[in-house]
């Protein structure tokens, strides 16, 4: 299990974001989400909480005073990233937390993207839905257009939750997101699991003509996931199924 233990966390490296200042709203003993991914690197939900959420002013202050530093010491994030112990639209205040995020990269960083990992789930609260538009990257998961693959894999806490419904809340974004999907394949309590199968790839696909997003990312497994009967996908594989939505006219990325 691996738990993000401040409020920002970072700045971390990567090759396909820059440097990257990380965000978390939930709290940093615990995870807390509305679905429970098989593959979480937070581990499974937890029920256990000793310290509280952030308040939307901690969040602000802190951000404000690593931004002030990192600028100081001349290191400008390329990216401020909302992830975290968990679901961060869950927040009560990721609104106007957003609002204040925007307002401190324009004073502080203004090249810097704000970008937002997302499971989907409450994409229809109008509070959300807003600020996720706010925001440049918008990132959302959608692991398979199969109801069965997609409860198995995302273990989804709420019951108005099945792919026909995450289709048409996507679509309400007319393409300003970015759909995020994790392939794998493994045993889920004894049942198989395997999104790259034909029958797979092609109702994903579908789902994505639907969606339209302006960019389809691509990924396996990379830290250890909380359940050991489950594969990663070589990158050449998921580069023969990138191949198939880049065909659609899609920008697509898999991540290595
Ligand atoms: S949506 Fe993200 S945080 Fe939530 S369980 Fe899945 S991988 Fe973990």
């Amino acid at each position: 299990m691996f738990l993000f233990h401040e409020i920002i966390f970072g700045p971390i490296h990567s090759r396909r974001l820059g440097l990257s200042l990380g965000v978390n709203l939930l709290p940093v003993d615990a995870k807390i989400c509305s679905f429970n991914c098989i593959y979480c690197e937070c581990g499974f939900n937890t029920t256990m909480q000793e310290s509280p959420i952030p308040t939307r002013e901690q969040v602000r202050e802190t951000l404000e005073a690593k931004l002030q530093q990192m600028v100081a010491e001349g290191q400008i994030p390329d990216v401020i990233t909302f992830a975290g112990n968990g679901e961060p639209t869950l927040h009560a205040k990721f609104e106007e937390i957003i609002d204040d995020t925007i307002a401190l990269r324009n004073t502080y960083c203004p090249t810097a993207k704000v970008s937002v990992l997302s499971n989907s789930t409450r994409v229809h609260k109008p509070h959300i839905f807003r600020a996720l538009n706010k925001v440049d990257n918008n990132i959302l998961k959608f692991d398979s257009a199969i109801d069965r693959t997609m409860k198995l894999m995302d273990q989804p806490v709420g019951k108005h939750i099945n792919v026909a419904w995450f289709i048409e809340q996507l679509k309400k974004f007319d393409g300003q997101l970015i759909i995020q999907t994790m392939f794998l394949r493994g045993k889920v309590n004894d049942e198989k699991l395997d999104n790259t199968t034909d029958e797979e790839v092609e109702a994903w696909i579908s789902a994505l003509e639907q969606i339209r997003p302006k960019q389809v990312m691509m990924y396996s497994l990379d830290r250890e996931a909380p359940t050991q009967t489950l594969q990663k996908i070589s990158v050449e594989e998921l580069n023969v199924i990138a191949e198939k939505v880049w065909a659609k006219g899609f920008d697509v990325s898999v991540a290595g």
